[in-house]
C-alpha cells in the first residue's frame, strides 16, 4: 500500500476521487447515513459509477458491487463478459468515504471475479488517498483456475 495526498494524484485519479465523491451524494444509507461512493475506469474511456443501497437484513449493496454491476448491465459489459475470462477490463475502482475505508470482504470477493489481482483500488476521503493492488487487498481468491497453476 502507498498514501498520497488527494492533490498530489495524476488527473486521472484526481477525476476518480471526483466521481466518486460525487457518486456518493447517491446513496441510500437512511439507518447508517454512511454514504459510499465508487469510480469504476475501464481500460477504454468510459467511468461508471456506484453508490451503496442499505436494505435491512443483510441485503445491503456496497458502491463497489453496484458501480461492477453497473458495467455488467451496460452494452460494453455484457460484451467484455461473453469473453471466456470474465474478465472487464478494470484498471481502476475509486471508493469515497467520509473515513476513506478499505473495501469489506465480499466485495474484495466480488472484484476478483471480475478484475485482475492488479486491480489498483483505492479508498480516499477526498484528502488521502490510499493505493492498494486487488491482491493486496484479498491475497488468495476463490478461482475456477489459480493462475499459477495453469
Ligand atoms: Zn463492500
Amino acid at each position: 500500500m502507498f498514501t498520497h495526498k488527494v492533490v498530489e494524484l495524476s488527473y486521472l485519479e484526481q477525476q476518480l476521487v471526483y466521481e466518486a465523491k460525487r457518486a456518493s451524494k447517491k446513496a441510500y444509507c437512511p439507518a447508517s447515513k454512511y454514504s459510499v461512493g465508487a469510480a469504476l475506469k475501464l481500460d477504454g474511456p468510459e467511468i461508471f459509477t456506484g453508490a451503496n443501497i442499505e436494505v435491512p437484513c443483510g441485503q445491503t449493496l456496497c458502491a463497489e458491487r453496484v458501480a461492477i454491476i453497473s458495467v455488467l448491465m451496460s452494452p460494453k459489459g455484457m460484451m467484455l463478459r461473453s469473453k471466456d475470462d470474465g474478465q472487464l477490463g478494470m484498471m481502476w475502482l475509486v471508493v469515497y468515504t467520509k473515513d476513506a475505508a478499505p473495501s469489506c470482504g465480499i466485495c474484495r470477493h466480488f472484484m476478483s471475479q471480475f478484475a485482475p489481482l492488479d486491480l489498483r483500488v483505492v479508498s480516499t476521503d477526498g484528502v488521502m488517498a490510499y493505493h492498494r493492488t486487488l491482491k493486496e487487498l484479498y491475497p488468495y481468491p476463490f478461482v475456477r483456475v489459480y493462475p499459477d497453476s495453469a
